[in-house]
């Protein structure tokens, strides 16, 4: 009620997802669940708690009001951490809420360190050190300024992690630059060691990252896509198949997107259907029309391409996606009618719609279609 389509979360999918995960990073490392982006679309509400189900006690966010939402559910117990951007009068609140943060920067650190002193509590934080991603992360040659500062400072914070990012470790086509990017991490990292300043973890991995380069695993990694189900390429895929024969394709996906037909039409030869000419109808033809357009995540670039399951079968969208709807070829299913089931991602009977699937033919990743899945539609677990 109240809404045009609404997304289902498979718990069972996220519990395999899970298990396939800590096998490969083993028990050691902790896994940190990446939930930025509204946890890639799937809703941070809804991802957290499954999440502490199967035993995560960390997760990851990009900005002060992702953590603000994460803290709104997450146990006490479980670790929190802000990757990007935390405004300097947003670093007091994080460190009364215990919210550990990234550091990439002199100032921040310097920021972090008076509000620490002045609430008496120490600051959380993560040294990111720029490794060749080129965006945030501190330069080789601060580090000696910065070993003065944190041995001026140690009583003002926690070296919780030392940190960093690769640029791309799902293509292959990165493998030299992410070899360098490693051997870089770890001068980064002896350099600290010989002046006694350890890190409680070192953490440089996302899924890519996990899935094909295991030296980079070390003591976290930050898994966003994989634990959702989605592979961050279809070559990482092809990498990971390859040197692990005997593992399939152990990633499932939690979402399914579903909504219902909203009225059937007949078309006759020689009209237009929808917006502008974009479509002619070259024959007798039955449309029907679906209550999900570009408003609602359904991308506009899907027009005259994407599909959706209704009845079992596999129909093209027709014309220009709208606003607010869109309309599907069902002239070969004469039964179809107002409030049949319509998949647009996931299962129905034995046909699939995958994300990535429609994302080739949209040209978009996975990873955006997901963060652009709208916050207002309902999300069940199931
Ligand atoms: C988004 C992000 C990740 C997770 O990436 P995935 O490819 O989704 O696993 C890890 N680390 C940082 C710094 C990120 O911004």
């Amino acid at each position: 009620m109240f809404n045009t389509s609404h997304i289902e979360l498979s718990k069972s999918a996220y519990r395999n997802n899970i298990r396939y995960l800590r096998k490969i990073i083993g028990k050691e490392t902790k896994l940190s669940s990446v939930i930025k982006g509204n946890a890639y679309g799937h809703g941070i509400e809804n991802i957290i708690p499954m999440a502490e189900d199967v035993g995560i006690d960390h997760f990851a966010v990009f900005s002060a009001n992702e953590a603000f939402e994460a803290l709104k559910v997450k146990s006490e117990s479980s670790g929190l951490m802000i990757m990007g951007l935390l405004d300097h009068e947003e670093i007091e609140w994080a460190i009364k809420n215990d919210i550990e943060f990234f550091v990439f920067d002199p100032v921040k650190f310097e920021k972090a360190v008076e509000n620490a002193r002045s609430l008496k509590k120490k600051a959380r934080i993560h040294l990111e050190v720029e490794t060749g991603f080129h965006r945030t992360g501190f330069e080789y040659k601060q580090i000696p300024g910065l070993i003065d500062f944190m041995k001026k400072n140690v009583d003002h914070f926690v070296f919780e992690g030392l940190c960093t990012h690769f640029a791309g470790a799902e293509s292959i086509s990165n493998y030299v630059r992410i070899k360098n990017q490693i051997r870089m991490f770890h001068k980064f990292n002896r350099y600290f060691q010989r002046h006694n300043l350890i890190p409680i973890r070192r953490h440089t991995a996302s899924s890519a990252a996990t899935l094909t380069y295991p030296q980079t695993i070390m003591d976290m990694v930050r898994i966003g896509i994989a634990q959702y189900g989605f592979w961050p390429s279809p070559e990482t895929h092809m990498y990971r198949f390859r040197k692990n024969p005997s593992e399939s394709n152990h990633l499932r996906r939690l979402i399914s997107w579903k909504t219902r037909v909203m009225a059937v039409k007949k078309v006759e030869p020689g009209k237009f259907i929808g917006y502008g000419t974009s479509y002619l109808a070259n024959k007798k033809m039955k449309i029907a029309v679906i209550p999900v357009g570009y408003a609602n995540g359904f991308s506009r670039s899907l027009s005259n391409t994407g599909r959706v399951l209704i009845r079992g079968r596999r129909v093209p969208v027709i014309g220009i996606v709208t606003m607010n709807t869109m309309t599907v070829n069902v002239s070969d299913l004469p039964h179809v009618e107002k409030g049949d089931e319509v998949v647009l991602i996931g299962k129905q009977r034995r046909l699939s719609i995958s994300i990535s699937s429609f994302c080739e033919m949209s040209d978009q990743l996975n990873y955006q279609l997901l963060a652009r899945l709208p916050a207002n539609i309902p999300r069940y677990i199931v």
